[in-house]
């Protein structure tokens, strides 16, 4: 099974992925954590030159974060899944359509057709989207210290990318479970967990 986390930066992705991969464990399933972009020694060249690098016009910022995803599927995801891993990935081809395809303007069907093509259509079985206004997530972000150039995009930007995840959720409400991430860890830590027990209780 493949389970994927998205939400704009700052959502909480990380902190809920550390809490439901402990549960996994504990519960000894058998559990293989991953991220993207980075997933992969060549994902975290992509990774450094996408964040940290110079000037990466939209479609080579495309195209680059494809090739991380691509070699992350053949390597990593599928290799785990066929030895009966639930993957559990900080996010996935959703995030591409949402910044690359709605926020950067790219086009979103475009985007997901790459993305689909990068990884030989394999999608996920549970996409966790962790929603919440970006203003607040902002905060998050300021806390922590902005780390990336994302991160310094202005409102808009982060608020055509949660419109576009949102509208994503719509399209396809058996793949997502869309999460009120402004309300407590716990409570957001048990409704991942109510909906990845429904997905192994299937
Ligand atoms: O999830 P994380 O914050 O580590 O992601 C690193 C950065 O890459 C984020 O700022 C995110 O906005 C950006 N990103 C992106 N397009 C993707 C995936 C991540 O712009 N497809
Ligand atoms: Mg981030």
């Amino acid at each position: 099974l493949l389970i994927t986390f998205e939400g704009g930066d700052g959502v909480g992705k990380t902190t809920q992925l550390d809490l439901l991969t402990s549960t996994l464990a504990a519960a000894r399933i058998s559990c293989r954590r991953t991220l993207e972009p980075g997933g992969t020694p060549l994902g975290q060249e992509i990774r450094r030159l996408l964040l940290h690098g110079g000037e990466v016009t939209p479609r080579a910022e495309a195209l680059l974060y494809a090739a991380d995803r691509a070699h992350h599927v053949d390597t990593v995801i599928r290799p785990a899944l066929e030895e009966g891993a639930v993957v559990v990935c900080d996010r996935y081809l959703d995030s591409s359509v949402a910044y690359q395809g709605a926020a950067r303007a790219l086009g979103p069907t475009e985007v997901r057709d790459l993305s689909l093509w990068a990884t030989g259509s394999l999608l996920p079985d549970l996409t966790v989207l962790l929603d919440a206004d970006p203003a607040l997530a902002r905060q998050r972000t300021a806390v922590r210290g902005a780390k990336d150039r994302l991160e310094r995009e202005p409102g808009s930007f982060h608020h055509a990318l949660r419109e576009q995840f949102l509208a994503l959720a719509a399209a396809e409400p058996g793949r997502f479970t869309v999460i009120d991430a402004c309300q407590p860890v716990a409570q957001v830590a048990q409704a991942v967990h109510q909906a990845v027990g429904r997905l192994l209780a299937a």
